[in-house]
């Protein structure tokens, strides 16, 4: 018997580069496939889903104007990377017979719709898995915005990060072998130590809106599962 799930609606933030796998560029349908039924399984427990996905494993706009290019042009091609994940991410979602929905806060007509809150509340609450795409619609702004925005938005019990590593650490666990990871970091914490694991502006939103946030390893087998049961992976973020 499924354990009872901790949480009803969720928003689980992917980064771009969560859907390149092995490689360094694009997206690996494999991944995607391995996705769709770990939020199957969600779906399958009565959870509701949305999804915000970024678009770093295609294009930022940061990066492109470092290499010459105008910023607001490169945030708009980031923007739609966004979108080009999200089409991949239904096309895996509809394959495993979950049915889902993309809204883009840009306008897309005959290939997303366009977000509006109120039909996607009820998209939800019709248990379709609802993906926002295009960030939040502006330059500027990253998909953990987005993220932290459409969580207050929809009022989701929780805002899901998925990253590479388990948690928050207390430094890059890649790089210092000492680095210790937090079960639990207050939003000033986070501001206060410049822990940099979601950008100010986002960290302010779930901050100012008492939403909280678990940093968690998508990778990690049963992880995302455990988090909605109610079971303790990676850090907590709260008050
Ligand atoms: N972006 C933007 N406004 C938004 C969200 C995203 O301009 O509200 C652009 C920005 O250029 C960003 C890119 O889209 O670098 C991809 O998003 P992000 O870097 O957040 O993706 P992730 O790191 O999560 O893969």
């Amino acid at each position: 018997k499924a354990k009872d799930r901790k949480y009803k609606r969720i928003l689980l933030k992917l980064s771009g580069e969560e859907l390149m796998g092995d490689g360094d560029f694009g997206i690996d349908p494999k991944v995607l496939d391995k996705m769709a039924l770990e939020i199957g399984q969600l779906v399958g427990i009565g959870v509701q889903v949305g999804l915000v996905i970024g678009g770093g494993n295609l294009f930022r706009g940061k990066a492109l104007s470092e290499a010459g290019l105008d910023r607001v042009a490169g945030d708009h091609m980031g923007m739609l990377a966004t979108v080009m994940n999200a089409l991949a991410m239904r096309d895996a979602l509809e394959r495993a017979n979950i049915s889902s929905r993309v809204m883009s806060a840009i306008p897309m007509s005959g290939i997303v719709d366009h977000y509006d809150r109120r039909q996607a509340v009820r998209c939800l609450a019709n248990n379709e898995v609802l993906i926002f795409a295009a960030g939040t619609g502006n330059p500027f702004f990253t998909t953990d915005s987005a993220a932290s925005l459409r969580g207050i938005e929809i009022e989701a019990d929780i805002v899901l990060k998925a990253t590479k590593v388990d948690g928050v650490y207390t430094a890059d666990p890649m790089k210092d072998p000492a680095a210790v990871m937090y079960d639990r970091l207050s939003y000033d914490e986070v501001l206060d130590k410049k822990l940099g694991v979601m950008d100010l502006t986002s960290i302010c939103l779930v901050r100012d809106h008492g939403m909280p946030v678990r940093v968690f390893r998508m990778s990690k087998a049963g992880a995302l599962l455990n988090i909605v049961v109610g079971d303790n992976e990676g850090t907590l973020i709260e008050e």
